[in-house]
C-alpha cells in the first residue's frame, strides 16, 4: 500500500487528523508514523509480524495501524468493548507480538498474556503495569518504510461468519487500497484535499477503517475520530469542524432522527452521507432527509470484501437498493447450482407481489478487494469461494436479487430467514413495516421456535417515548398488512435493541432471550 506518503508529499501543513480542538499536520502524522515504526524495529517486530491494536477512534490508532505498516507489519484489530475471553482468540490465533492498548484495557491482555504470543504491550492514554507509554514506544528517529508487496497481508480483522470461532480474514495491501480508492470515487469529484471526514465508525471495523479513515487520508483530506457513539456529540462535532462526509450505520441514522433536538443543529457543511453495514430502512432514509436536509445514500459490503462491493451513486440511487457493484467488481446471483437467477426488470419489487424465492439467490462476488483468504482455515476458505468461468467467487451469505439496471437488493442474511409451516418470512420485510408505524423507535424480528411451525415470526420493539401503543396494536397493526404467515404471532417491547458496535443487531441474543438455544450470528 502507498500508505500516506504521496498525501504527505502534495500536503504537508494540511490537517491529517482533527481530535478535540487539536490538529496533526500530514508531516506531523508521517513523523510520528515512522517513529512508531521505528519503536516497533528496536522492539523486534519484523516484517510479517502482526500488532494487534486495541483501542478506541483515537489519534493513536491513526498513529499505530499507519506505523505497523510503516514497518511491513500486519494489523490485528480488535473490539475496544472485548474483554479477556473474546481477545485470548484473537491474540492466540494471530500470535501478534505487540499489542497496542488503551490503558484500561491492559489487565485484559495481561490476564490472558500468557497463553499468547504477546511480547510488548505499548499503552495509551496512561500508565499501566508492565506497559511501555505510547509516548515512550515511541523511537527519537523515524524509520525507513519497509517495502511490501501488494499481495502481502496488511490488516486482518477478525469476523464471526457462520461458522464457531471469530475467523482472521486476511487482507492485502492491494485489496485495501482499491477499496479506498474505489470509495473515494463515490463522492461527486471524488474525495477533496478539504474534505472533512468524521469518524464515528469504530476504526477496528473495516468499514470505519477503509471507509473512513484511508478513503480520506490517501487523497490528503482530513479525519475527524469521534471514539464513542453519541448523536449529540456527533451533531455538533459535525455543525462545528463544518465537516464534509459522514459515513454510519442505519442504527446511527436512525438515532439521529429521533434525536429531540436535531432540528437545531446546521448540517449543511455534510456534501456525502453514506449508510452500511446492515440495511437502511427505507422510512429511517426518508426522514433523515426531511430532518436535515441531506441526502442519505445506501452501500454494501463485507470484511472479507475490504468491505464494500455495491453502493448508491450521487445522482442516480434507488432506494432500497444496495446500489451497483463498484466498478471493477464483478457481481452475480446464483442458485444452490451456481446458475445465474435473472435479474427482475426493475426494483425494489413488491415483496407481498412477487414469490420472493423464485427471484432471489445468494450473492457472489469477485474482485481486487476480495480478501486472500482466512487466517490458517483452508476449510472455512473452501466453503467461502467457488471457481467459476475462471473466476474465484466469494459467498457473501446474503440473499438477494437484481434488477435489468443492475441494482441489487439484499433480502436478508441467508440464516436470518425464517421458516414457519413451509413459508419462508424474512425478517427484514416485517422490520421494514415495523419503523413505519408512528410509535416504534426500533426494531428487529427473529423467529422463535415453534411446535407446529418450526418456527414462529416474533418481533422485538421499542416504541418512541412515552407511547401509548400496546403489542396486540402493533401485530394487528402486521396483520393487517401482511400476509397472515409473516406477521409476528409474538410481540415483545423492550427498552433497547442489543447492537454490535457497528450496528448490527444481535439477534442470536434476542433468540436466546426467548429460550432457544444460541447460534452464532
Ligand atoms: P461485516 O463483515 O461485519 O462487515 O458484515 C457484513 C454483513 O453486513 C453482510 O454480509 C450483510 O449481511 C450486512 N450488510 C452490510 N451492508 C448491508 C446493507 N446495506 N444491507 C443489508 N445488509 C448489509
Amino acid at each position: 500500500m502507498q500508505d500516506i506518503a504521496a498525501a504527505t508529499e502534495a500536503n504537508p501543513d494540511r490537517t491529517a487528523v482533527g481530535f478535540r480542538g487539536e490538529e496533526w499536520s500530514y508531516e506531523e502524522l508521517w513523523e510520528l508514523t515512522s517513529r512508531f515504526a521505528a519503536g516497533l524495529a528496536e522492539h523486534g517486530v519484523e516484517a510479517g509480524d502482526r500488532v494487534a491494536v486495541y483501542l478506541p477512534n483515537l489519534p493513536q490508532f491513526v498513529t499505530a495501524f499507519h506505523g505497523t505498516l510503516h514497518a511491513g507489519g500486519i494489523v490485528v484489530p480488535m473490539n475496544p468493548q472485548y474483554k479477556s475471553r473474546e481477545i485470548s482468540h484473537l491474540l492466540a490465533d494471530s500470535e501478534a507480538r505487540v499489542v497496542v492498548a488503551l490503558s484500561d484495557l491492559v489487565p485484559f491482555v495481561d490476564a490472558v498474556r500468557e497463553e499468547t504470543s504477546v511480547e510488548h504491550v505499548v499503552s495509551v492514554g496512561g500508565e499501566a503495569e508492565g506497559a511501555t507509554p505510547f509516548e515512550e514506544f515511541l523511537a527519537e528517529e523515524g524509520a525507513d518504510v519497509v517495502e511490501r508487496d501488494d499481495d502481502d497481508v496488511a490488516v486482518q480483522p477478525y469476523t464471526s461468519g457462520t461458522t464457531g470461532r471469530p475467523k482472521g480474514v486476511l487482507l492485502s495491501h492491494h485489496n485495501l487500497a482499491w477499496d479506498a480508492r474505489a470509495t473515494a470515487k463515490l463522492l461527486p469529484d471524488g474525495v477533496q484535499p478539504d474534505d472533512k471526514f468524521l469518524g464515528v465508525l469504530p476504526l477496528f471495523h473495516i468499514y470505519g477503517m477503509t471507509v473512513t479513515m484511508l478513503s480520506t487520508l490517501f487523497e490528503g483530506g482530513s479525519y475527524y475520530p469521534l471514539p464513542a457513539w453519541d448523536a449529540e456529540a456527533t451533531l455538533s462535532r459535525i455543525e462545528a469542524e463544518r465537516l464534509t462526509v459522514m459515513h454510519g450505520v442505519p442504527a446511527m441514522f436512525n438515532d439521529l432522527v429521533n434525536f429531540e433536538d436535531a432540528d437545531d443543529y446546521d448540517l449543511s457543511s455534510l456534501r456525502f452521507v453514506n449508510s452500511g453495514g446492515s440495511s437502511l430502512p427505507i422510512e429511517v432514509m426518508n426522514r433523515f432527509e426531511t430532518v436535515f436536509g441531506v441526502e442519505l445514500y445506501e452501500g454494501y459490503g463485507l470484511t472479507e470484501t475490504s468491505p464494500v462491493t455495491h453502493a448508491n451513486r450521487p445522482g442516480e440511487r434507488r432506494p432500497g437498493s444496495i446500489g451497483k457493484p463498484l466498478d471493477g467488481l464483478d457481481a452475480r446471483i446464483v442458485d444452490g447450482a451456481f446458475e445465474d437467477v435473472p435479474p427482475v426488470e426493475r426494483g425494489p419489487v413488491d415483496e407481498e407481489a412477487v414469490d420472493l424465492n423464485e427471484i432471489t439467490g445468494e450473492l457472489v462476488v469477485s474482485g481486487p478487494n476480495v480478501m486472500r483468504g482466512y487466517y490458517g482455515l483452508p476449510e472455512a476458505d473452501e466453503e467461502a469461494f467457488t471457481e467459476d468461468g475462471g473466476e474465484r467467487w466469494f459467498h457473501t451469505g446474503d440473499i438477494g436479487y437484481r434488477d435489468e439496471d443492475d441494482y441489487y437488493y439484499v433480502v436478508d442474511r441467508a440464516k436470518h430467514m425464517i421458516v414457519t409451516g413451509g413459508y419462508n418470512v424474512y425478517p427484514r420485510e416485517v422490520e421494514e413495516l415495523l419503523f413505519e408505524h408512528p410509535q416504534v423507535a426500533d426494531a428487529a424480528v427473529v423467529g422463535i421456535p415453534d411446535d407446529r411451525r418450526g418456527e414462529t415470526v416474533k418481533a422485538y420493539v421499542v416504541p418512541v417515548p412515552d407511547s401509548d401503543v400496546t403489542p396486540e396494536e402493533i401485530r394487528q397493526y402486521c396483520l393487517d398488512t401482511l400476509a397472515e404467515y409473516k406477521h409476528p404471532r409474538e410481540v415483545e417491547f423492550i427498552d433497547e435493541l442489543p447492537r454490535t458496535t457497528t450496528g448490527k443487531v444481535q439477534k442470536f441474543e434476542l433468540r436466546d432471550r426467548s429460550g432457544t438455544a444460541p447460534s452464532d450470528d
